[in-house]
């Protein structure tokens, strides 16, 4: 007998598995709205021109090599990372404030820093929006960090729940983590404004709360990578220390790849140099070092101007192709004079629209209409095209009357 016998099935992720019944279905009309993937107006995933080209150039390369890269991964892409998100006249980096290691896209950054501050920093409780992405529970849980939630969308209005949040984070105990969505709030697509963002900056401040970014969508929300980054720079600009984990997975389409970066901005250039050093005994025995090819890619077309010109058009290109998605959506479920108010599919901001759907409306539609969601009513809106927005007005008109 195996001495593996006695264990019992896990369930699969509860998003991920999204797409492992949707590849089950048969049906030629079969739609796939679960996992936060770019898909084209054709249904394909897309790989970015400027991506070819970085990998061309890269190919072309001779002189380069399969070396290790060093535990704290690519140099280059490090500060190039830095710079994208604290803006390339940042203070903090101009005074060596700011320690930035590859790791493993947004996931591996968030998991690294993680165990880094359940190893070092002096509170263990770490309060995440609720809702938000599933994983975060477990990624701070794994890292030895104790998780409790702050309250963020308001279901009466599709919104966010500012006042909650405000209360809160006003009563978390002082020192405490609070994990922010830099933009694009995944699930909800709801985001405070800047007004609020600052509100928000001062509470924290006032009591010490250490802020921990999750930077998944900067570019796609609202199509400018610069206003994408504005609430991380608002708490750059006080001076004060926050950790920052990037993604290039949906901004560079290079989901596959695995690139992203951990930043942990400091008091001062001694203390990010300390940071750094205790950051590499927390990478080297989990993986020793990240991987060169992503990373690569991303130095090459962050320090061209060129490529980087035209990485910011294709960048924008995708978010626009989301925005008029929403639109068509709007508009389709109007033409059928669906009950209820659909405002929030144009309000909400990223790639996921928060439909408030029910369990009971989703599993209908996945039945009925093969629409496959996460039983939230999470919809990717960058899987959606002209051809599919039909059938899925028709799939929500038919599960709300
Ligand atoms: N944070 C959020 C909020 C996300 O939505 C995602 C991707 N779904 C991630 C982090 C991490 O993604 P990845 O590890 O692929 O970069």
């Amino acid at each position: 007998d195996s001495v593996f016998a006695n264990l019992v099935q896990a369930p699969e992720d509860p998003i991920l598995g999204v797409t492992v019944a949707y590849n089950k279905d048969p049906s030629p009309v079969k739609v796939n709205l679960g996992v936060g993937a770019y898909r084209t107006e054709e249904g394909k995933p897309l790989v970015l021109n400027v991506v070819r080209q970085a990998e061309q150039l890269l190919v072309n390369d001779r002189s380069r090599v399969k070396e290790y890269l060093p535990i704290t991964g690519l140099a280059d892409f490090n500060k190039l990372s830095s710079k994208l998100i604290f803006g390339s006249d940042s203070p903090a980096i101009r005074e060596n404030r700011v320690t930035t290691v590859q790791c493993l896209s947004g996931t591996g950054s968030l998991r690294v820093g993680a165990e880094f501050l359940a190893k070092h920093y002096h509170q263990r409780v770490i309060y995440i929006p609720h809702p938000t992405w599933g994983n975060h529970p477990k990624v701070f849980t794994l890292a030895g960090l104790s998780v409790k939630t702050y309250r963020y969308y308001d279901p009466a209005t599709r919104g966010l729940n500012f006042q909650g949040l405000l209360e809160d984070l006003g009563s978390a105990p002082s020192g405490a983590i609070v994990l922010l969505h830099a933009c694009a709030h995944n699930p909800t697509g709801v985001d405070p404004t800047i007004e609020q963002w600052e509100q928000i900056r001062q509470l924290m401040r006032s009591k010490a709360l250490l802020p921990f970014f999750d930077s998944a969508y900067q570019g796609f929300a609202s199509g400018s990578l610069d206003a994408d980054a504005q609430p991380v720079r608002l708490f750059v600009a006080d001076g004060g220390e926050l950790l920052a984990a990037q993604s290039y997975a949906k901004n560079m389409g290079l989901y596959g790849e695995r690139v992203g970066a951990l930043s942990i901005v400091c008091k001062s250039a001694d203390v990010a140099a300390k940071v750094e050093s205790q950051l590499k005994l927390v990478i080297r025995p989990m993986y020793s070092n990240p991987p060169i090819h992503g990373a690569s890619i991303v130095a090459t077309i962050l320090k061209d101007s060129e490529l980087y010109r035209e990485w910011t058009i294709e960048l924008k290109a995708m978010a626009d192709r989301i925005i008029s998605m929403r639109h068509q959506l709007f508009d389709a479920l109007r033409a059928r004079g669906t009950p209820g108010d659909w405002t929030h599919i144009i309000k909400q901001i990223g790639m996921f629209t928060f439909t408030g759907l029910n369990t009971q409306q989703v599993a209908f539609m996945t039945q009925e209409y093969h629409i496959y969601m996460t039983s939230d009513g999470r919809i990717s809106m960058a899987g959606l095209s002209s051809r599919t927005v039909p059938h899925l007005a028709d799939a929500i008109h038919a599960a709300v009357t």
